[in-house]
């Protein structure tokens, strides 16, 4: 059998405004976009060794993308025949990003609440097509009923917020993941105003299944290399590319047996929370990034 893995395709870096706050938008200064030839060519290779269960568009600021490049872009990805899913933060409407993907995640910065990106998101909406808001936890300290109200009024699918990830560009002082918990669990208490569905409290309740152990997020990043998300000695996330295919495997399996050593007492693997990237030095008795406090909060409450 192949081992599976979820597949993060980021085709940019950039960003072109200061309302942008992508997950990957701070991991690297370079220009480049990722060629589709050269994506072609590998990811059949990609393909015949993994089972490739999921595939996600994000980056930089994707909607700067023209129409042009996402048709090349899905015309090539139809062929493995999987969900494919886009992260943008809507400043532009792309015709081709709202036909084609299965669904869009939208980066929701309450920060700088853009009367484009409202309209852009209610024009989604209208299409039918599955709309997921996500929105960095940084960003969610205060007001928390104000922040569902406007949700509520965009008439979304699903709510979702995710950690914010320290980087070498990006370094926000005293962060750590108590603030995460801390507004999910807040957020928590506001369940009957919202609208929408709220995925952390479902992944947290078992209803959406999310096993992220041991990680298998592979990504294919502007420099048309492969890479897996890391931690540094800062605690900065970055992504370690590699040339080729090989070189992927190797490393991915050797990261996959640290972690499964270094959790091998988790009674909570099943439903570990760790998404994109691993920190074995968050890892303590009682908390991690796969967030076993919270996981142990929910098992004790049924
Ligand atoms: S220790 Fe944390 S990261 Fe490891 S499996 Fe358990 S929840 Fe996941």
């Amino acid at each position: 059998m192949k081992d599976t893995l979820k597949l993060v395709i980021l085709p940019l870096y950039r960003i072109e405004n200061e309302y942008s706050f992508l997950p990957y938008s701070f991991l690297s200064n370079s220009k480049n976009t990722l060629n589709l030839e050269w994506l072609e060519a590998n990811l059949s290779e990609l393909d015949y060794k993994f089972d490739i269960t999921s595939i996600s568009i994000e980056g930089g600021e994707i909607s700067l993308l023209s129409d042009i490049y996402f048709d090349l872009l899905f015309n090539l990805l139809k062929i493995y025949n999987k969900k494919i899913s886009v992260l943008t933060d809507f400043v532009k409407f792309n015709r081709s990003l709202i036909n084609n993907a299965d669904i869009i995640n939208v980066i929701y910065n309450f920060n700088h609440n853009l009367d484009i990106v409202n309209k852009n998101i209610k024009a989604a909406v209208a299409t039918g097509k599955i709309i997921n808001i996500q929105s960095i936890d940084i960003f969610l300290q205060d007001n928390f009923y104000e922040k569902i109200t406007t949700l509520n009024r965009l008439k979304i699918k699903s709510w979702k917020i995710i950690p914010y990830q320290k980087t070498k560009l990006n370094n926000i002082e005293n962060y750590n993941l108590k603030i995460y918990e801390e507004v999910l669990i807040n957020y928590r208490k506001l369940k009957d105003q919202m609208q929408f569905s709220y995925l952390n409290d479902l992944e947290l309740e078992g209803i959406i299944k999310t096993n992220n152990f041991p990680i298998n997020v592979v990504y294919i990043t502007p420099n048309n290399k492969f890479g897996l998300g890391k931690i540094d000695k800062n605690n900065c996330f970055y992504i370690e590319e590699y040339e080729t295919i090989n070189e992927l495997e190797k490393n991915l399996k050797k990261y996959q047996n640290e972690q499964i050593l270094i959790c091998d007492k988790c009674k909570y693997k099943q439903d570990c929370l760790a998404e994109r990237y691993f920190n074995p030095d968050l890892i303590t008795s009682t908390d991690c990034n796969g967030h076993k406090q919270l996981l142990k909060i929910e098992k004790k409450g049924k």
